[in-house]
């Protein structure tokens, strides 16, 4: 773990409130470097250790439950500001990316945090892996007779901000941008949420089941049913065939249950 890394995870557990995470003699000095060693500063409440230190696994988050009386996707996104410094997303985002879609919709695709193209245009969804979820989704419903298109239903993701290099968003920033997607999602109150891909279930669902396991069953997110798919990206992959298939099963499913 690099230090960069350290001081992140242990901001993380500090944040929770936990100060002490490992403790450690100060190590000894030799007599002729206490000699020359000038006041000590006051000890931080947290020691780093000599070797490198084995730091549990983070905590899984959970979306924080904070919803304001009278909420709407507008004060949400209010309160979001132009220049969210909540997190060390915003060192290298361009446009904060808040949703896309019928606010008002029955259905909520909820992905995992901008990408490239998501960053430049303020738009969830509009890269590679956008083209194909708008694919899939109106395919799907085209195939199925029910009449849909992307426009129709609302879209947003666990973390509004780009990841740089698109690396997954780590615990703390799941749980800092977490906040919003509750408010969203609370307000909204859709008949049915689709989670894409293993960062965004483990952001609702809270479960250390592989994706491959939790796909294609309904789970439940505060009394809202849930539908856990692949995410488009991973789909793109050329040999996904099965994959693939089975996404549009779980879709198929998904768009009937809203819309039938
Ligand atoms: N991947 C996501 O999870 N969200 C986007 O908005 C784009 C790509």
């Amino acid at each position: 773990m690099t230090p960069d890394q350290i001081r992140d995870y242990l901001k993380y557990y500090r944040d929770l409130g936990i100060e002490t995470i490992y403790k450690a003699d100060p190590p000894a000095v030799s007599a002729a470097a206490s000699v020359q060693a000038s006041p000590q500063p006051a000890a931080p409440a947290v020691v780093m250790a000599q070797k490198p230190i084995q730091i549990p696994a983070p905590i899984l988050p959970v979306l924080p439950e904070i919803v304001p009386a009278g909420d709407t996707l507008a004060k949400i996104r209010e309160d979001i500001g132009d220049d969210c410094r909540r997190c060390r997303l915003c060192e290298a985002r361009n446009k904060i990316v808040f949703s896309d879609g019928n606010e008002k919709s029955p259905l909520v695709f909820v992905g995992e945090g901008p990408g490239a193209e998501e960053d430049a245009q303020g738009i969830p969804f509009v890269g590679r892996a956008g083209q194909l979820l708008t694919q899939m989704i109106e395919n799907t419903a085209a195939k199925e007779g029910i009449p849909l298109k992307r426009a129709d239903v609302y879209i947003c993701n666990v973390v509004k901000c780009r990841p740089p290099e698109n690396r997954t968003p780590q615990p703390d920033e799941m749980e800092i941008c977490g906040q919003f997607l509750y408010r969203q999602l609370m307000t909204i109150k859709p008949k049915a949420i689709c989670v894409l891909g293993a960062t965004a279930m483990k952001a609702l669902l809270n479960t250390k089941e592989g994706i491959t396991k939790s796909r294609g069953k309904w789970q439940k997110w505060r009394d809202i049913p849930v539908m856990v798919t692949y995410h488009p990206s991973y789909l793109l992959r050329q040999y996904n065939v099965e994959a693939k298939r089975e996404a549009w099963e779980d879709l198929k499913a998904l768009l009937h249950f809203v819309y039938d």
